[in-house]
């Protein structure tokens, strides 16, 4: 299995069958399991083998078939699936941080993330320092003694800005400190934090690899020692457990993630070409553009700009506004990744928590949607656009 390639992986990594030789993977929807003897449930409590389960807040056959095959495909030594993004992220950072440790974060994060890292961590002891996750300069000097986790997005939301991966893994290495990347905007097709340097690496199953906007659900991949060692036991004691139900239709969303996210990649780039320019627009950003500010660092870590573009719409919040109502494809919701076309406003919707300097500072005008392309043909997706435009 280590020398197949992406798709064989996704296809058939870590598929359990039982006697009956079922072809598609069964979904085990059992919370607890039955010992043939005192013994073996003794056994099993005392030391859990491999293949062996308990309670489905411990682990389950469906959702290890989905923990083992996202392994597999980042090349990971373990994975540990959640219910959903917020609980991976929840699950990795306070599962490496302790009263008096300090964590560097990216500005630029998802608003629960930020929730996280700026609300509920100092409520436990932790410091915090916020940077431009883009200067690799403010990086270093927030360095401490005590920092232990650097933690960004890239590509950040919605403004897509991407941070050097291999730039701040040296600088959090050299302090000793742990870096956890957020990789749900590049996706694991286009983007390997932890071969980039990464010690742990986060992402919203609900995103890209459902990828037909059913079920939440998330999951922490890095090393062994760390997966199941502390991550496991804050996890299965706190119960943010994936359902096998939900980890079923992850495991069949990993199967075509690389043909939808690679269609939806190569849709985007058209769109953001066809885009660029025109004369209702004050800014078109996708990262696999030339004029994208960080191009360069897009092609050394990312295989391609990913499935979201971000629009500058001239004249702020009103023309904004009629450009998302006049759409008739592109449905107005929040999710990402899905095989549906999606518009959002993030200043009034993910983003309305933020006060006018934050939102400033990050960039996030009242005239920018984001958009997540799906699976549509990329010419009726144009044609939507144009039309749409218009009423800009
Ligand atoms: C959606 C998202 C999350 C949270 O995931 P949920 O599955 O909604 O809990 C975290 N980070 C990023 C970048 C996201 O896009």
């Amino acid at each position: 299995m280590d020398n197949w390639k992406t798709r064989t992986k996704l296809v058939h990594a870590g598929t359990r069958r039982s006697q009956y030789g079922e072809l598609s993977e069964a979904i085990y929807l059992t919370q607890g399991f039955v010992y043939p003897s005192a013994d073996t449930a003794q056994a099993r409590f005392d030391k859990l083998g491999d293949d062996e389960f308990i309670y489905a807040r411990y682990g389950n056959p469906t959702v290890a078939m989905f923990e083992d095959r996202i392994a597999a495909l980042e090349e990971a030594e373990a994975a540990f699936a959640t219910a959903s993004g917020m609980a991976a992220v929840n699950g990795a950072l306070f599962a490496l941080l302790e009263a008096g440790d300090h964590i560097v974060a990216a500005k630029a994060l998802f608003g629960s993330c930020l929730f996280i890292v700026e609300n509920l961590l100092p409520k436990y002891g932790v410091e915090v320092t916020l940077v431009d996750g883009t200067d690799l300069n403010a990086w270093e000097a927030a360095m401490r003694p005590n920092t232990k986790v650097c933690f960004f997005e890239t590509l950040s939301n919605p403004t897509l800005e991407v941070v050097d991966i291999v730039g701040v893994a040296a600088i959090a290495h050299k302090a000793g400190a742990k870096v956890v990347v957020d990789n749900v905007f590049a996706t694991p097709i286009f983007q390997r934090a932890l071969s980039l340097g990464a010690d742990v690496v986060i992402y919203s199953a609900t995103k890209h690899i459902d990828g037909q906007g059913r079920c939440l659900g998330g999951v922490v991949l890095g090393e062994k020692a760390f997966i199941r060692g502390p991550l496991e036991m804050y996890l299965k004691h706190t119960g943010g457990a994936l359902s096998p139900f939900n980890a079923w239709v992850m495991l069949k969303g990993l199967e075509t993630m690389d043909l939808r996210v690679r269609a939806q990649a190569e849709s985007a780039l058209s769109l953001a070409k066809a885009l660029e320019g025109h004369n209702k627009l004050a800014r078109v950003i996708y990262p696999g553009l030339e004029s994208h500010a960080q191009h360069a660092l897009v092609a050394d870590q990312m295989e391609a700009g990913g499935t979201v573009i971000s629009l500058e719409i001239k004249g702020g919040k009103a023309p904004a506004f009629r450009v998302l109502d006049a759409l008739e494809i592109i449905l107005i919701s929040n999710n990402l990744g899905d095989a549906k076309s999606i518009v959002t406003h993030p200043a009034t919707t993910t983003h309305s928590r933020l006060s006018e300097a934050q939102l400033a500072e990050l960039g996030i005008g009242e005239g920018l949607i984001r958009l997540s392309i799906g699976l549509e043909d990329a010419d009726d997706l144009l044609a939507d656009l144009k039309q749409a435009l218009k009423s800009a």
